[in-house]
Order: C-alpha cells, then sequence, then structure tokens
C-alpha cells in the first residue's frame, strides 16, 4: 500500500519546462541534471519496492519538521519496523576511505552517509514526539547498476547496486501490516510538508524565453502547425490541436501563475501557431470562466 506518492518537484518541472524556451546558465545546467538524476534514482528505488511481497505501506518523498526541515526519499513499514531510506543514483565509480566518500579521481564528494544519518536523527525525533514507538532503521542505497563502489563500509547499512535483488528479497513475503503500523503511517502522512519554504526555484522573466510550441516527443522548438495540430519537424510527432492547447496552457500557468490565461496570451505564447478562435473554443471547453476555480481564464 502507497500511503503518500512521489511527486516530480517544481524545481525540477520549471527546469524542464525553461531548458526548452532558454539557454540556461552552466550553473542551471548542474542544478537541472542534479535534480534530474536524483528524480530518477528514487523512481528507480520504487520499481524495486514496487518488488517486495508481502504486506506493507510506503511512503515517499516525505517532508517533515521536527526543529529543522528533512526529505526523505522513501519510508517502508514492514514487520514491525520502519525503514528510511537515503537514495543516491550515482553512476561511475567511488571508493570509501576512513568513512569518506571518493570519486576515484581522489575528489571527495558529499558524504551521503551524514545525509542519511541526518534524516534518520530528525525522523527519530518526530516519531518519538508523535508516540510512534516502531523501531527505525535507516539505510543508505546506492540504486544504480552503472555504479561501482569499492571499499564500502560493511557495517554502514549501505545497499550496493549488486546487492539490491538480494535486498528486496530478504524481507519475510508473510508479513500482514499491523494497526500500529497503519496508524504511525497516518501520522507519518499527516506530518508531510506539502511546500519546503525555503524552495529554490530558477528566476526567469516572460521576455526571455522563446515563444512557440516545444515538440511533445522530443521537446524541440521544431514545430510548425498542421491543419490538425502541429507537427515536429525533427521527429515527425504529430499532436493533436486540442491537446497542444491544454498542454502549453498548463506549462504556461505553471510558468507564470500570476500571469491571466486568456486567448491572446496563450496565441502569443505559441508564438501564433494556432489561431486565437481555436485557443478560445478549447478555454471555454476546458477551463472554468473567472470564478473560484484554480484552472480558470479570462476573456
Ligand atoms: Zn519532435
Amino acid at each position: 500500500m502507497i500511503a503518500k506518492q512521489r511527486e516530480k518537484p517544481d524545481e525540477l518541472i520549471a527546469y524542464e519546462l525553461l531548458s526548452k524556451r532558454k539557454q540556461l546558465s552552466e550553473q542551471e545546467k548542474r542544478r537541472y541534471r542534479s535534480l534530474a538524476k536524483g528524480f530518477e534514482g528514487e523512481v528507480m528505488f520504487d520499481t524495486y519496492l514496487d518488488k517486495l511481497a508481502g504486506e506493507h505501506i510506503i511512503l515517499k518523498d516525505l517532508l517533515i519538521h521536527h526543529n529543522k526541515y528533512c526529505q526523505i526519499d522513501s519510508i517502508l513499514l514492514k514487520n514491525g519496523k520502519i525503514y528510511l531510506f537515503e537514495i543516491k543514483n550515482f553512476i561511475g565509480e567511488y571508493y570509501w576511505d576512513d568513512d569518506n566518500l571518493f570519486m576515484l579521481n581522489q575528489v571527495e564528494i558529499d558524504n551521503p552517509l551524514v545525509q542519511r544519518d541526518r534524516a534518520h536523527s530528525i525522523l527519530r525525533r518526530l516519531l518519538q514526539s508523535l508516540d510512534i514507538r516502531l523501531p527505525l532503521v535507516s539505510y543508505l542505497i546506492f540504486v544504480n547498476p552503472e555504479c561501482s563502489i569499492f571499499q564500502a563500509p560493511l557495517d554502514k547499512q549501505i545497499i550496493l547496486p549488486t546487492q539490491m535483488n538480494r535486498f528486496i528479497k530478504q524481507f519475510p513475503i508473510t508479513a500482514n501490516i499491523t494497526s500500529q503500523e497503519k496508524e504511525a503511517s497516518e501520522k507519518l502522512a499527516a506530518n508531510h510538508i506539502e511546500h519546503y519554504p525555503f524552495n529554490q526555484f530558477p528566476s526567469y522573466q516572460y521576455d526571455q524565453l522563446e515563444k512557440g510550441i516545444p515538440c511533445y516527443q522530443c521537446g524541440e522548438m521544431a514545430t510548425y502547425p498542421q491543419k490538425q495540430g502541429i507537427e515536429c519537424r525533427l521527429c515527425g510527432n504529430l499532436e493533436k490541436g486540442s491537446e497542444v492547447i491544454m498542454r502549453i496552457c498548463s506549462e504556461y500557468q505553471f510558468l507564470f501563475p500570476e500571469r491571466k490565461i486568456t486567448s491572446t496570451s496563450i496565441y502569443n505564447w505559441s508564438d501564433g501557431m494556432i489561431s486565437r478562435r481555436r485557443i478560445f473554443r478549447i478555454l471555454q471547453q476546458y477551463y472554468e470562466k473567472k470564478g473560484e476555480h484554480r484552472c480558470h481564464y479570462f476573456e
């Protein structure tokens, strides 16, 4: 049972959208790559947890606060225990030396054990304050099979890519969810914080962004209008007009929540690729006129 789903972080969505419409700086590219890699690793780990036998509860991507904020990649409640997983999507070769992690070229990197132990300690204190008495066990998971880690300490609860399948299989298959686990998962889910107050977000302005319609399939700004919708010059993908309009409306709304959605604003955003009248018809059909609803448009 999944008590809390994973969602793509807003910052990552913003970079995905912006990278199609502007040249990202080197710093932005690094941040984008790191967010994308982190998210891919977490999703990869989800596919392992999908294979877990027996009953259990999973909470993905939990943001908690107990004196400090802490993002927890995955929590599993199973067999009377709470498991915390700190997931790393490293690619390449690394080695441990005296509890520090280095790349093969001897560059030391941020110690993921420190991150895991910080998460463990914040979660442990939160569990105490919520009167949850299940034991907490934390693991550091290197999930990507294209990663080799040498000299990993054996006593630090580190799971390497080659150990993943065996690690998942060692959980007993007969487990049932207990009321204590259920109650604990409900309390944890209720303590999830929706928005990290210090979230980083890329900065951009409307005028900096290229107008037009990125291809749904390959993401390139290489589309041109066709009778039924828009077609991509590069990959040949054809997308239906109504779907294109809905897609660029939600993109526009995400990037510029303070701007009004009108047939003219979306017409300009698409660089005139779809007629105002067609945009208006779709807005009429799928969006509420200005009113109570979040997705509204203006004439
Ligand atoms: Zn394309």
